[in-house]
């Protein structure tokens, strides 16, 4: 089945006494026991919930995963992924990393004993030297942030596999709906389902899905120990979200695809990051691996003094965080979701004063052009 027939899909199944469309959203801590030793299936919401088992189900289904679980940010989603490791182990990261991961990496876990290496993943001989005795993953984002650099996902889950370590894909700017990481290797998708999943810019939110069933327990073990679980009202608006997902992504594709070659014409533009234009390092990686480019763009101005320009003059796109939502917001990585990354790395990524990123919404592709127009044009 397509997968854009699955997502709308989800939930569908769970009230079959009613027949209820839409999962009902089951708003209990505790659940009652029909008798001593027996369990409906569901005991305390922590440990598991209806409303959010749908979603975590419904997730594993468009993955193709043994196993989802919903947590209540994207942060808490890769908290519960490294209580799979233990103090001394290592783990190699792609360098071009979502800021707070990086910060929860550098400035939490490292307290308790994990290591850390950042190379450039595009590069497999910086991945292979980076690995020692005691690395046990790999973690990487499918598309990064804010550079837009796409992760070769089958020549690193080789490497992966040769070398015995968990390959660990942040899958957040391709969705399932463009790239299903565990088809090409991955052990682990994570997401921060604030973005693009929910897509509405209405709920923070973080998903997991595990590819075997043996290692799904022990995800399963520490979401039920630790606690950041998601709760069933938001659990319900990711579903939600999940369903028109083949939808927004398609209108925000080619909408950022318009965007990203008027950009590229501009004379006040000095570079576009968008692996859709022909030009970009990846773009015919990508094209073999995945179903589109996604909707984020990061491009550059001519002069520092432009950034506030447009930040402040834009109308329709607005300057906020965060990204993957109907409503198209722009952002500056450099003092905003990026100033947890050290400054030299920051400067040798290209993460600098001129440069900007967009996250394209669902709007008309003209309106958006039309506003940018406006912004740069003063
Ligand atoms: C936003 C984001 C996160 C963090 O998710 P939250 O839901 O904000 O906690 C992690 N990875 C990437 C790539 C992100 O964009």
């Amino acid at each position: 089945m397509n997968i854009t027939t699955q997502a709308v899909q989800i939930g569908l199944e769970w009230d079959s006494r009613t027949g209820a469309v839409s999962v009902p959203i089951y708003q209990t801590a505790t659940f009652r026991h029909p008798g001593l030793g027996q369990s409906t299936g569901f005991d305390y919401t922590r440990s598991g919930n209806p409303t959010r088992q749908a979603l975590e189900d419904g997730m594993a289904r468009l993955e193709g995963g043994s196993r989802g679980f919903a947590y209540s940010s994207g942060m808490a989603a890769i908290t519960n992924l490294l209580l799979l490791f233990s103090s001394g182990d290592h783990i190699v990261v792609t360098e071009d990393l979502y800021g707070g991961t990086c910060r929860l990496f550098d400035r939490v876990f490292n307290q308790y004993g994990l290591q850390f290496t950042y190379v450039d993943t595009s590069d497999s001989a910086q991945v292979s030297a980076a690995i020692r005795p005691e690395t046990r993953a790999l973690f990487v984002e499918s598309l990064t942030n804010p550079l837009l650099k796409f992760a070769d996902l089958p020549a690193l889950s080789a490497l992966c596999r040769e070398r015995g370590l968990l390959l660990i894909v942040d899958n957040t700017f391709l969705t399932p709906y463009l790239l299903k990481p565990l088809d090409l290797g991955a052990d682990i998708t994570v997401y921060s389902a604030s973005k693009y999943l929910a897509g509405h810019n209405d709920t923070i939110a973080g998903l997991v899905v595990v590819k075997e069933p043996q290692l799904a327990e022990r995800v399963y073990f520490h979401q039920n120990s630790v606690g950041a679980v998601l709760g069933p009202q938001d659990s319900w608006l990711v579903t939600r979200g999940i369903k028109t997902l083949g939808v927004r992504m398609d209108r925000q594709q080619e909408n950022a695809l318009g965007i990203a070659r008027w950009l590229k014409s501009h004379p006040r533009i000095a570079r576009v990051y968008y692996p859709g234009l022909d030009g970009h390092p990846d773009h015919d990686l990508m094209q073999r691996h995945s179903r589109g480019f996604g909707a984020m763009i990061a491009f550059e101005v001519d002069n520092p003094a432009l950034v506030e320009q447009i930040l402040l003059k834009t109308r329709l796109i607005s300057f906020a965080e965060s990204l993957g939502g109907v409503e198209s917001l722009i952002t500056f990585p450099e003092v905003q979701t990026h100033a947890d990354i050290p400054p030299e790395l920051r400067a040798r990524l290209g993460i600098n004063n001129v440069l900007l990123r967009l996250s394209v919404g669902i709007e008309d592709g003209d309106d958006l052009i039309e506003d940018l127009r406006q912004a740069l044009e003063g």
